[in-house]
């Protein structure tokens, strides 16, 4: 559970920018705290100690997933592995397909550096449907892997992503909620 310090900082820091990309949507700019070192330090502390002891590998989900996911794995002293749009990884590969609203998309993870048994922690910045991470938890499973847990820096609650998520039996940890 995150300080109500931290989620105050947070709060003042995220900027919500209306409209963006499409009308209708609150877009959540989380690039102002890359601009206050010790604010990132306190979120990385948070978010490693909410996945401490209950993970033994960090997935992040491109891009703005790698932005904590590599500093959690960090902090935790385990292996990060990367879950990137179809196309950007070198062969062989591990591919997942899902719906977006028109049409569809692929993840990728490089084979192998998943390994089967590992308890993972899905990471991303932000919850909204859940479409990208249910997508990636499909992968893990798909390599005998088990989802452990998933963490957020902010989940959007009213798209009821976390319902999508329920599938996997895994804690789900979020810092904010709008
Ligand atoms: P979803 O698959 O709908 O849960 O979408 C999650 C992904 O879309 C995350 O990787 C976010 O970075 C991005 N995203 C979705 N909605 C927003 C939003 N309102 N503000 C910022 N990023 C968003």
């Amino acid at each position: 559970m995150a300080s109500q310090e931290l989620i105050r900082k947070l709060e003042k820091t995220i900027e919500n920018i209306p409209d963006f990309p499409i009308p209708g949507i609150q877009f959540k700019d989380i690039s102002p705290i890359f601009l206050d070192s010790k604010l990132y330090e306190e979120v990385i502390a948070d978010l490693a100690a909410a996945s401490r002891g209950k993970v033994d590998a960090v997935c992040g989900i491109e891009s703005r997933g790698y932005l904590f996911g590599i500093a959690i794995a960090v902090a935790l002293e385990v292996p990060f592995i990367l879950i990137r749009k179809a196309g950007k990884l070198p062969p062989p590969v591990i591919s997942e397909k899902y719906d977006l609203e028109y049409g569809s998309a692929v993840i990728e993870t490089r084979e192998g550096q998943i390994k089967a048994g590992q308890k993972v922690l899905i990471h991303d910045d932000l919850l909204a449907t859940g479409g990208t991470t249910e997508a990636a938890a499909r992968l893990v499973e798909k390599q005998g892997a088990t989802v452990a847990q998933f963490s957020f820096l902010i989940a959007l609650t009213g798209l009821k992503g976390e319902e999508k998520l329920k599938k996997f039996n895994a804690e789900v940890y979020h810092i904010l909620e709008y």
